[in-house]
């Protein structure tokens, strides 16, 4: 470890959707502050102002929020650039950094002449060209030796100088590039830890390479967990993978159980349970215990997850994590809530998501039951017919309680010789519109003599 105050940074790119490898990195970096007593910096790297959007920005904040990741500081490399100024006049005013015209055509038909890899030659090295049109700044790396990442999770990984190319660290534009902008706030920040994902290992050593040309001294501590990937073992995309914690969010996770299976990508806890909650995991993480290898993002395995969740929550905490969902329906106001939660802790067994809750209990709400084609095809034969006459007159002049709701349905079964799944099935196609969906005497005993009649002798009707 370091004797540095813990100071840790999550510094994503504005450039899309907040992604869910990204919520890892930053819970990583949030555990360990929280544990540490240090402090949780969000940093917003939007120096590129092609690639940025401000939405993305709020995307970020929004993100994090709702999580309950809350940052202790707030930098935006936008508003900082007069820093990163300064650091490329310094490197090339001690000769680190210098000048370069080539465009990425030259150094590309350079390369295949030469037939060697791709990448810059040097070219402009020792040209002492000025600043000017069309130049970009290029950091000079060493020739030789090594350049060593002391990583926490990996152990030390070496790279050999001769084979890190001259990265340009100020475009032709005047745009500071990702790596200096970075180094420069990871000094001036005092980080002490940087936690960013395995993609950034390749450019750590010129990370650290600018770190001591720009004079500062011990480079922060490094850790790079394992990237996350898809079923095929894929890193996610943005693109072919559906990554953006947002999704997540408006289908009814719940932030718990995402930031508990997100940690699971790469940690557990000593005891390897698999279920812990985030205060747990401040006493417990260490960045020693991640592993190295990738990680895979399992959606069924999430889904696993948020279901038992749901399961536990105390009722008024369901209902209430229910209530913004409902306000998004179609047919939102007719939803109430206080209706609601008498059936809530039957639908709290039954679903995975919280998009799924209020739905399930539609035909609690809408004046009519929202038939559903299949269900009714499968379900309303000839037998239908006598099962919902016989159902309208034995619940008339019973108690209406589930109990013998439940037994004068069943009891018509017997009646006219059929399954009790054929007497019951028609009647909840009737009541709910579909063959699925929570106890059905408990919905009947909600919905009400009244209604629950006039249900069966629409679909009655409709039978002819
Ligand atoms: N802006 C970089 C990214 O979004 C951050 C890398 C880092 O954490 O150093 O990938």
């Amino acid at each position: 470890m370091t004797d540095r105050p813990v100071r840790v940074r999550f510094a994503p790119s504005p450039t899309g959707y907040f992604h869910v490898g990204g919520t890892r990195t930053a819970l990583y970096n949030w555990v360990l502050a929280r544990q540490q007593g240090g402090a949780f910096i969000l940093r917003i790297e939007d120096t590129d102002e092609e690639r940025n959007r401000e939405e993305w920005v709020e995307g970020i904040y929004d993100a994090m929020r709702w999580v309950g990741l809350d940052w202790d500081e707030l930098y935006r490399q936008s508003e900082r650039k007069a820093l990163y100024e300064a650091a490329a006049q310094q490197l090339e005013a001690s000769g680190r950094a210098y000048w370069c015209e080539c465009t990425r055509d030259d150094v590309d038909a350079r390369a295949k002449e030469r037939g060697g890899p791709p990448g810059y030659d040097g070219f402009c090295r020792d040209r002492g060209l000025r600043r000017g049109e069309g130049r970009a700044l290029r950091f000079r790396t060493p020739d030789e030796g090594t350049t060593v990442v002391h990583d926490l999770i990996r152990g030390d990984v070496e790279f050999d100088n001769a084979t890190i190319d001259d990265p340009v660290i100020v475009r032709s534009t005047g745009v500071p590039i990702f790596v200096l902008a970075n180094v420069v706030d990871d000094a001036d920040m005092r980080i002490s830890h940087v936690i960013r994902s395995e993609e950034h290992l390749p450019t750590t050593p010129k990370h650290i390479l600018l770190w001591e040309a720009l004079g500062h001294g011990e480079p922060p501590l490094y850790a790079h967990p394992p990237v996350v990937v898809n079923e095929k073992r894929q890193k996610l995309s943005k693109r072919r993978d559906p990554v953006a914690l947002e999704l997540y969010r408006d289908e009814g996770y719940l932030p718990d159980v995402m930031l508990n299976y997100l940690a699971l990508i790469g940690w557990s806890p000593p005891d390897h349970r698999e279920r812990f909650t985030v205060e747990e995991m401040v006493r417990e993480f260490s960045l020693d215990a991640v592993g190295k290898s990738p990680g895979f993002f399992d959606v069924k395995k999430l889904r696993a997850f948020n279901a038992d969740s749901i399961r536990a929550l105390p009722v008024d905490e369901f209902v209430a994590a229910v209530e913004p969902f409902a306000a998004r329906l179609s047919w939102a106001d007719r939803f109430d809530l206080e209706r609601f939660r008498t059936v809530a802790p039957l639908v709290q067994e039954r679903i995975e998501v919280l998009t799924e809750a209020a739905p399930m209990v539609d035909f609690l709400f809408l004046d009519e039951p929202e038939i559903d084609e299949t269900s009714w095809a499968k379900t309303m034969n000839t037998d239908a017919i006598s099962v919902l006459d016989a159902a309208a007159t034995a619940w008339e002049s019973i108690a209406w309680v589930p109990e013998t709701i439940g037994e004068a349905t069943l009891g018509i079964a017997e009646q006219l010789g059929v399954s009790r799944k054929k007497a019951q099935a028609p009647v909840r196609v009737a009541i709910t519109g579909r063959t699925v969906g929570p106890p059905l005497w408990e919905s009947l005993e909600i919905l009400g003599r009244d209604v629950a009649l006039a249900r069966l002798r629409a679909a009655r009707a409709k039978l002819g």
